[in-house]
């Protein structure tokens, strides 16, 4: 079963912060895959654009350079560098924006904001200002988006006075992870998990996005930010959001926010005890004060915590999210926990079992069934657990094994014009609404996070936090 790719109408994609390590590492491979595939039209055009004083040529150069990783037929390289242009411009200067103007075209112009969040406002600004912003353009903003409540609200009023919120296009990567969009599949296209997929049946969720790199050379922002504002409030927010929505009437844009913001607008406060924040040791030679070079920090590497969603559906079910830095893998997956069969006709001896479903996010895309039947051979009746294991490479096969990376269908869905995989305005609030509390429940506490080793898969209370209510997390390990 191949893809189908369905190209897209011509268009000028201006990347401010074009010689950014998002763009050459994530941004331009994406495009460059989308192109290869015969998506990109030969009239569409990518800026890149910086303060550098690149010329055309050398810029191609560099990007080609980015690219050297890729399995790149000369013709497909060719073709897509011969799309790039640059243009020096500093976001905060009004000189090279007539420059920058006259070299786009009449149809849909993206401006895609691959530059420290400071930049993000006064690029609005001058790009409506300087009359680049017809009604066909739209503007693509990377995260961090806002600190907290109240910088979020600030950036939405700036972004909203020269952009409509149909033109604004929050990205949010995890969103455009397939196995993501799978899970709206999963529920809404099938009959059989829809009935069961509440509070009755449900007895928790577990969602993990676990890493088992360190801050690496992100020590300075992330010092900042911490694993609730740069994973929990966003990432672990949407998938939480998929996991739990009602089912929306069409898989419309507008449809689809509204049902992920009622589920972040019905979560309960967090209570403190139900939260475990920490922070990766020197111990194991790897500690994260040293990394990022304050010996007092106390920012979290990794958070858990349990959440409950007040409404029909979820009533009385825990929601248990935790993210981490350096841990035993890099992995995430979202286990639904079935409760155990009102009555076992097998007796106590056969044990007790209970369905799981696993939706593997990554690595290995694909969703597991743990089902219970009877172990083979003679001498009684005894049940053991068992996967049914579907790996979407496998069921897909081969030419689906590497699934296009989140960029590739984001952009091209900015493209297109379509904004059901990116993070309304009112749902970033929401999101911090919820989050602000907890972050300040902590500095009002002085609240040190616990030491974890590397290689582990977190604090040690953690474990503590699902033991308290006779559960326990599902492995990390892929
Ligand atoms: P970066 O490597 O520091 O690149 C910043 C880019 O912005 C460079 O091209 C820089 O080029 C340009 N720039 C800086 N000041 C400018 C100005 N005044 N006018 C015009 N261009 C300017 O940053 P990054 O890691 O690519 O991150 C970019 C954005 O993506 C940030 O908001 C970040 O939070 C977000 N993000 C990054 C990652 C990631 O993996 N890197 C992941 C998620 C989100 P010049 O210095 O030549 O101007």
């Amino acid at each position: 079963m191949v893809s189908r790719v369905i190209p897209v109408d011509p268009f000028d994609l201006v990347v401010f912060g074009g010689t950014g390590d998002l763009a050459r590492r994530k941004i331009m491979p994406a495009l460059f895959r989308r192109c290869a595939a015969g998506q990109i039209p030969d009239a569409a055009r990518i800026i890149g654009v910086a303060r550098h004083d690149h010329d055309t040529n050398s810029y191609r150069a560099l990007i080609a350079e980015s690219l050297r990783a890729e399995e790149a037929e000369p013709c497909h390289l060719e073709g897509f560098l011969r799309r790039l242009e640059y243009r020096s411009l500093d976001a905060t200067d009004p000189a090279g924006w007539d420059s920058l103007a006259a070299c786009l075209g009449e149809g849909v112009r993206a401006f895609y904001f691959s530059v420290s969040p400071d930049l993000f406002g006064p690029l609005a600004e001058r790009l409506r200002n300087h009359g680049l912003a017809t009604p066909d353009s739209r503007i693509v903003v990377e995260k961090p988006f806002g600190h907290d409540l109240g910088s979020a609200r600030a950036l939405n009023r700036t972004l909203a006075a020269h952009f409509g919120e149909d033109q604004t296009y929050r990205i949010d990567h995890y969103l455009g992870k397939e196995t993501v969009q799978n899970l709206m599949a999963v529920r809404f296209g099938n009959m059989l998990f829809e009935p069961l997929w509440n509070s009755q049946y449900v007895d928790h969720i577990q969602i993990t996005v676990a890493e088992s790199m360190g801050v690496g050379a992100r020590g300075a922002y992330y010092d900042q930010a911490g694993a609730m504002r740069d994973m929990m409030q966003n990432h672990l927010m949407q998938l939480l959001c998929l996991i739990a929505m009602e089912p929306p009437a069409k898989f419309d844009p507008d449809a689809v926010r509204d049902e992920k913001l009622k589920v972040i607008r019905a979560l309960d406060p967090v209570k403190p005890h139900h939260i475990v924040r920490g922070q990766y040791a020197a111990e194991t030679g790897c500690g994260y004060r040293e990394e990022v070079g304050d010996p007092r920090s106390i920012t979290e590497t990794y958070v858990a915590l349990k959440a409950h969603i007040s409404n029909w559906r979820w009533a009385g079910t825990p929601f248990y999210l935790r993210t981490g830095k350096r841990l035993v893998a890099r992995s995430s997956i979202i286990n639904v926990m079935f409760k155990d069969a009102p009555h076992s006709i097998f007796g106590e001896e056969a044990g007790r079992h209970a369905n799981v479903l696993s939706i593997r996010l990554q690595p290995n895309e694909g969703i597991t069934l743990k089902v219970t039947i009877k172990e083979p051979g003679p001498g009684g009746m005894r049940l053991v657990d068992v996967p049914l294991d579907m790996s979407f490479a496998k069921a897909l096969g081969p030419e689906n094994q590497n699934p296009p990376d989140a960029y590739e269908r984001l952009i091209m869905d900015v493209i297109r014009g379509n904004q059901t995989l990116f993070m309304r305005g009112d749902e970033v609030e929401a999101a911090w609404a919820w989050t602000d509390p907890i972050i300040a429940g902590w500095q009002a506490r002085g609240d040190v996070p616990k030491p974890y080793d590397c290689g582990s898969t977190g604090p040690g209370d953690a474990e503590l936090l699902m033991k308290r209510d006779g559960r326990r997390w599902q492995g990390i390990n892929p």
